[in-house]
């Protein structure tokens, strides 16, 4: 039979990185607690309608990066969610989650998007997010630049750099726009292809190009930043006030626009320089407008997501992965026929909070004692626990310790491992 691979772009996950990733998404969890931000998790597969509208139709991510389809039992129009945010406004619309006031929300987990797979750039990634809806104050915008630096901080992460930027409001926008066009229509010559398309479609997307050709002209065109009222201005303000009260540098960097149309006010970027052209590891901003975009009533929020991938990546570059715990202990087991004793112990020491690996048998029985102490050194327990006949007998367990050789080896009746058990989590 023809051998099965997984879809290009798409990665299996497997120890022990998978326990780098639940490493990380257990400090994840821990730092989302302690700035009270509540898990949400929505569907996977959402109607195509909430990108197009969400995110806009001339952008990158709609007009060709999107796992889109048909069902082919009732004809919907379906699309693996590229990103979140739009899924999280949607489900907070559906149940009314805004009824008494602003909530914040974090989720991780798979987005799609069907782009060149390469370092940094898969087709299935992985994103942290979080969204604080219902907020105007530019203090949120910073809380939540405050909980990424946190993060960095808390993952060992230096050479993270944050780009800020404000890209103001409609009105603003428009007149930026008016004067982009004039810009690029008076050098287009040195448009590409796709810039000439979006030029009148989207022109704040022509700063965000990569072509370098096109890089001088960019670097010419007006700054929204300088047609910015004062209301922007201050919003701005409000968030570089807490950034300087909390010692988070950052530039100003005013050719920072994002993927995607919702954004407006504060957008931001965390960006290394240690992962080539994919540095960018968390990016988000202000949404203001988009819960009206998908049918909602007018709502303030604002958001970031993180690339997962990118930060193991970066963790790795710098040697600070975060490593899983090993075992507290393998079971050697002497006979098929004391498994049942053997196990009901094991789960009394499971309960304590021990870590148990237990020898299992084969077709032919339990191998010997021997080369199940071999086993147990190689799993990386710190202690084996023999379950030896004549222990058994006396209703009893032998601790030896594996990496330790100052730990004297000790018999425990049954009952005394549970304690024994208890003890081993004060000195892990
Ligand atoms: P980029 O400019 O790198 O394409 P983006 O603006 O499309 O990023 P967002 O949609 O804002 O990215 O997603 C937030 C984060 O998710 C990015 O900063 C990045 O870390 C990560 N990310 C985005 N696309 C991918 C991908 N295809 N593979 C891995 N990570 C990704
Ligand atoms: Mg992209």
């Amino acid at each position: 039979m023809e051998k099965l691979v997984a879809v290009k772009g798409m990665n299996d996950i497997l120890p022990p990185d998978s326990a780098r990733w639940e490493a990380l998404e257990d400090k994840v969890r821990s730092l989302m607690q302690r700035f009270a931000y509540e898990n949400v998790r929505t569907p996977i597969v959402e109607p195509t309608a909430l990108f197009v509208r969400g995110l806009g139709e001339v952008t990158d991510i709609v007009e060709k990066e999107m796992y889109s389809f048909e069902d082919r039992l009732n004809g919907e129009q379906l699309t693996l969610r590229p990103e979140n945010t739009a899924g999280v406004v949607r489900a907070a619309i559906e149940h009314s989650l805004l009824y008494n006031g602003g909530k914040r929300l974090y989720y991780m987990g798979p987005m799609f998007r069907h782009e060149r797979p390469q370092r940094g750039r898969y087709r299935q990634f992985h994103q942290i997010g979080a969204e604080a809806l219902g907020f105007s104050g530019g203090e949120v915008d910073a809380e939540l630049i405050l909980m990424a630096s946190a993060l960095w901080k808390e993952l060992g992460l230096d050479d993270v750099a944050l780009q800020l930027n404000s890209l103001g409001q409609p009105e603003e926008r428009n007149q930026h726009r008016a004067a982009l066009i004039a810009h690029f229509e008076a050098h287009h010559d040195a448009l590409d292809e796709e810039a000439k398309r979006r030029l009148h479609l989207n022109p704040l997307r022509l700063l965000d190009s990569k072509n370098p050709a096109m890089q001088p002209v960019i670097e010419a065109a007006p700054r929204l930043l300088d047609f910015l009222g004062e209301a922007s201005r201050r919003h701005l303000q409000s968030v570089t006030d807490v950034l300087d009260a909390n010692g988070v540098a950052y530039t100003i960097n005013p050719r920072l626009v994002r993927g995607m149309d919702y954004y407006n006010l504060t957008v931001f970027e965390f960006v290394t320089t240690r992962l080539g052209s994919q540095g960018t590891i968390c990016a988000g901003g202000r949404y203001d407008y988009l819960f009206e975009q998908v049918g909602g009533k007018p709502t303030p929020a604002v958001g970031w997501a993180i690339g997962i991938e990118r930060v193991l990546e970066l963790l790795k570059e710098q040697g600070a992965l975060p490593v899983a715990p090993a075992v507290d202990a393998y079971a050697v087991v002497p006979d098929v026929a004391s498994l049942p004793a053997v196990m009901a112990c094991l789960q009394t020491l499971r309960a304590s909070g021990t870590s148990v690996l237990m020898h299992a048998s084969t077709a032919e029985g339990m191998a010997s004692m021997k080369s199940q102490f071999k086993r147990a050194d190689a799993s990386g327990a710190r202690f084996a626990l023999v379950f030896g006949a004549d222990e058994m007998a006396q209703g009893q367990v032998t601790v030896k310790a594996l990496r330790d050789a100052s730990i004297p080896q000790q018999t425990l009746a049954l009952p005394e491992a549970a304690q024994w058990a208890k003890s081993l989590q004060s000195t892990a």
